[in-house]
């Protein structure tokens, strides 16, 4: 057997996607399997940017673009950043990736190394996780309860800083929970850091503009103290429904203490990626540039199915489920129906046709619970409440 660094035998999943396999290979069995598993809106990208990206592949655009993105689509994105933020950044701090996921792995790279502890939500996004201990830094959970409504509490969370810690990664609104930290909490987070000012702090911001029940996002670039060592994740993957684009961006820190992770950045991608393709970078401009009425009907019907589906959870035996203020997950607590998370998931899959994701997929604290991504019809939606609410009934 060739021998590999022992890194990659660190390297995690997405069981998402496992699961995504597992469900259409049984419905090419035959099997009638409802889709509850996969975090991406089930809505087509907007016409007017496909329609922007099919123009730049007539107009000729097939080359490669500078490593750090083109400049129209920086720019387009500092409009972006305006708009929902209050905060203007400049382009040169604005790097344009293939995806959310490249700016988790290039932060956690920069920071994480044997002796290092990295701060990440749990249960979380689990490749955060997977990164953390490629780079053979320490992992250290900051535990998100459903008690606190799955949000940051900036106590805890300063809590475990030590000497070692070299980066916190924030999440909100969070996958897989819906939590939504409050901007109060992320406050006294921000004060809290003072004390620490040589921690980097990852914020993961991609699903921004998705919240409900009159609650907003606050994003941490609205506090000039940390601008310095704060790198924003955010994206076209779930605004705009273009998650097969592999299309994300992020804003890089300024000022002396972290300017030069800008160029540490753009030299990774000079070895990985090179670029993000020019048509899909086009088509980003016009997704921000554009009308938002699509974003606006995706997120009307996702309110709806909200509400659906944490009725529906409530009314299952053993299953109770506190209301998410965003993204599209909901993470029912079913440590009260006997059943173990993972094996209830598996079981749900197999013998009812419900694909979702154990809890202990997104972390130690995620056993007792389950999520459900419900960007799905709501006529999908019921018919999985149905399997699942026969299912524990048996
Ligand atoms: N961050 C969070 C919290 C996510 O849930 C996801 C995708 O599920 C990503 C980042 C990655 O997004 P992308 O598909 O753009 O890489």
């Amino acid at each position: 057997m060739l021998h590999t660094i022992s890194a990659f035998d660190r390297l995690g999943e997405e069981n998402a996607f496992a699961v995504l396999a597992r469900a259409t290979a049984l419905a090419l069995q035959g099997r009638d399997i409802v889709n509850l598993g996969i975090g991406q809106p089930d809505f087509k990208t907007p016409q007017h940017i496909v329609e922007a990206a099919i123009k730049a592949l007539r107009d000729g655009h097939h080359g490669y673009t500078p490593a750090n993105g083109l400049l129209a689509t920086r720019e387009a994105v500092v409009r972006r950043t305006l708009t929902t933020t209050g905060v203007e950044v400049s382009p040169e701090a604005v790097m344009i990736l293939p995806g959310g996921k490249p700016t988790m792995f290039a932060a956690i790279l920069m920071f994480g190394e044997p002796g290092a502890e990295i701060l990440y939500p749990d249960p979380g996004f689990p490749i955060y996780r997977s990164m953390i201990e490629f780079t053979g830094a320490e992992p250290v959970p900051v535990p998100m309860r459903e008690e606190n409504g799955f949000a940051f509490s900036a106590q805890e969370t300063l809590a475990l800083i030590t000497p070692k810690t070299r980066l916190l990664i924030l999440n909100s609104p969070a996958n897989p929970t819906g939590g939504v930290t409050p901007r109060a909490e992320i406050e006294k987070l921000v004060k809290g850091l003072e004390a620490h000012p040589d921690v980097a702090i990852l914020s993961d911001e991609i699903y921004d503009v998705m919240t409900y029940d009159g609650e907003t996002h606050c994003s941490l670039l609205n506090f000039p103290e940390i601008r310095d060592r704060l790198i924003v994740l955010n994206g076209w993957s779930k605004t705009w429904a273009m998650t097969g684009w592999r299309m994300g961006w992020s804003i890089w820190p300024n000022g002396d203490k972290g300017a030069h992770l800008y160029d540490k950045v753009r030299k990774l991608a000079v070895n990985c990626w090179s670029c993000v393709n020019a048509p899909s970078q086009y088509a980003g401009i016009a997704a921000i540039d554009g009308p938002q009425d699509a974003v606006n009907e995706m997120m009307r019907a996702f309110d709806r199915r909200r509400k659906v589906v944490v009725e529906g959870l409530n009314a299952l035996p053993g299953v109770s489920c506190i209301t998410p203020k965003g993204a599209f997950y909901a993470f029912p607590n079913v440590s009260k129906t006997g059943w173990k998370a993972k094996k209830l998931a598996s079981a749900l899959l197999e013998d009812a046709g419900v694909a979702l994701i154990g809890g202990p997929d997104f972390g130690i604290l995620g056993e007792g619970y389950i999520r459900l991504s419900y960007a799905n019809s709501e006529e999908n939606i019921l018919r999985a409440l149905q399997r699942i609410e026969a299912f524990l009934g048996k």
